[in-house]
């Protein structure tokens, strides 16, 4: 990586490499400098390390660095690494580990192993380039906490290995609101990066480092803010578990790339236009709000969402050429919990499921080792887990499970084995019978073998009309189920519905365009109604006597005020 965040993938020498020891040297200089002289400044509350890391350098520094992590990963036996990336195939045998290199350019991109190790080291070597920046800043401003600001599912690094390096999380949020999508959509995809955001470091509130006032400059079409939606979406991170609303930027510069990105102050210098009096607003509010600082969010269900087996599933040559839709698959997911006044973490496979009763696992193609295990034990332990179509195809270096999927014993929880995969040409699709209703079912059709479990769902349409779709198998004392097709959200809706009637989560479908937050504290809970709609809602009943905390209002249990269009309301209750 370059640390302005340019590809350098053609080789060669670079001294501006982040591998680059005079680089290092240089830079750990310049941060034993700014720590000693602002280390102990009242002022610093928190240090934040290199702006947005990102890119991969293929220099031979990196070169060597990156056969320095395979010897590891291999046990600097190149036999092992052979099998691991199946290199027989296409007569792709490497006789040591210096004949490796990156996939480049120019370079090898069908030795999947390959690719994704290299995918690893890029987050490996960011990491150790990340404790090179902290190193000075431990010895001479020990105290202060570090962070570096994330993006939006970022493909190029796995945030769930960065984030242990830092101390707390912070990212920059950019939607973009008021595009092709309605509102609610793009709404309930900022929600699902936020609760990936907090999930990262459980229990601690997170920081929306970078937002924009009103529009960026840098999308395909940079639309305003529409009145309103800034205060909402402000409000919708806190009500995430962010303590923070921060801008990108404050005051506009004249020139240069971003002279004309959103800003607290324009160009005008006065403080007289629409945009300063909403950030103003903001800033009354979250005065109003203050009490809510430290409190975080403690949801019953999570989403699974892995780089690793996002970097398989982009780079499987099967299934599908074109996109295969894991990030949406996984935000349809969250959006259906969402949409039942459930709030969702995101959190990755390696992480503990402990304190949670449902777990999704949307088309968790790479099992890792161990995962299958401890998915056993939470459902055993009266978990609910759901998964999808692609589950457990593959081992964490990509070789395919022998003896049926899902692999490494999760056929045993799941009760069924996906015997073969359909893939429709866009505009295609089947129907799946659930519950009495239909709904459609397109792009991806798992044809499935009962090994245990029962048909809840069926196809209705093809060769596999009759087939179980959707089906459900109790283990231990909880359940698992798998939902074969990629079917339309209405029917994960109802799913999610009835499996959280059963379990006591969540309750009847909101209104559209209305999200549901709650964060708590020992004492305290806070309860976020947000109306991502232009029309008015009537809130659903509320569930205990409050107070509406911004206009000091007490509310009884029942009471259903009304919010009108990008309306919110906050309420505080004792617990
Ligand atoms: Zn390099």
């Amino acid at each position: 990586m370059l640390p302005n965040g340019k590809r350098n993938l053609h080789g060669g020498r670079h001294n501006h490499c982040i591998t680059s020891p005079v680089y290092r040297q240089k830079v750990r200089e310049m941060n034993t400098l700014l720590a000693k002289r602002y280390g102990s400044h009242p002022g610093v509350i928190l240090w934040h390390l290199s702006n947005e890391y990102g890119g991969a350098c293929c220099c031979d520094l990196c070169r060597a660095k990156f056969r320095d992590l395979l010897r590891e990963r291999y046990h600097n036996d190149i036999k092992e690494l052979n099998h691991a990336w199946w290199t027989s195939f296409w007569s792709h045998t490497y006789n040591s580990f210096e004949q490796i290199d990156p996939p480049m350019d120019q370079g090898e991109h069908s030795v999947l192993g390959l690719v994704l190790d290299w995918r690893r080291f890029t987050t490996a070597n960011t990491a150790d380039f990340i404790r090179n920046e902290i190193e000075p800043l431990q010895e001479y401003a020990p105290s202060l906490p570090v962070t570096t600001n994330f993006m939006w599912l970022f493909g190029g690094l796995d945030y769930n290995q960065i984030s242990k390096e830092i101390d707390v999380i912070s990212w920059d949020a950019y939607p973009r609101w008021h595009n092709e999508q309605p509102v609610y959509e793009v709404a309930s995809e900022t929600a699902f990066n936020h609760a990936m955001m907090r999930a990262f470091k459980r229990g601690q509130p997170f920081m929306l480092m970078e937002s924009t006032p009103s529009q960026v400059n840098w999308m395909p079409f940079n639309k305003l803010k529409r009145p309103g939606i800034h205060q909402l979406a402000c409000l919708q991170a806190v009500a995430s578990g962010s303590d923070t609303v921060l801008y990108f930027q404050f005051r506009m510069g004249r020139g240069s790339f971003e002279q004309f990105h959103g800003a607290v102050v324009n160009h005008t210098g006065r403080d007289d236009t629409r945009v300063f009096r909403e950030v103003s607003q903001v800033g009354e509010m979250l005065k109003d709000l203050s009490q809510v600082a430290g409190s975080i969010p403690a949801p019953r269900a999570a989403v699974i969402y892995d780089w690793d087996n996002r970097w398989a599933i982009e780079d499987m040559a099967g299934a599908a050429k074109e996109d295969k839709k894991y990030n949406e698959t996984c935000i349809q997911h969250f959006r259906a919990m969402l949409r039942l006044g459930e709030d969702p973490d995101v959190i990755s496979s390696t992480e503990s499921f402990a304190g949670y009763d449902l777990i999704a696992a949307p088309m968790l193609y790479m099992l890792k080792p161990g995962v299958a295990q401890r998915l056993k034990e939470f459902v055993a332990g009266g978990g609910v887990l759901v998964t999808t179509w692609l589950t457990g195809y593959v081992d964490e270096s990509t070789l395919a499970f022998l003896g049926g999927f899902p692999g490494d014993g999760l056929m045993e929880l799941t009760g069924v084995e996906a015997s073969e995969l359909d893939t429709l040409y866009p505009g295609q699709s089947n129907k799946v019978l659930w519950s009495g209703r239909e709904y459609r079912a397109a792009e991806f059709c798992e044809l499935l073998t009962l090994r245990g479990a029962k048909a809840a769902g069926t196809y209705q349409e093809d060769f596999y009309a009759g087939q179980p779709a959707v089906t459900v198998h109790p283990y231990g004392k909880g359940m698992s189920v798998h939902i074969a097709a990629r079917v339309e959200e209405g029917c994960l809706l109802d799913i999610y519905r009835d499996i959280f009637k059963e379990r006591r989560m969540g309750g009847e479908p909101l209104p559209m365009g209305l999200e549901i937050h709650s964060r708590i504290n020992e004492e305290k809970r806070y309860r976020f109604y947000l109306n991502f709609s232009e029309e008015g809602v009537t809130l659903p009943p509320i569930p205990v006597s409050c107070r509406d905390i911004l206009s000091g209002k007490e509310l009884a249990a029942g009471d259903a005020p009304e919010l009108p269009g990008y309306g919110f309301m906050v309420t505080v209750e004792q617990r």
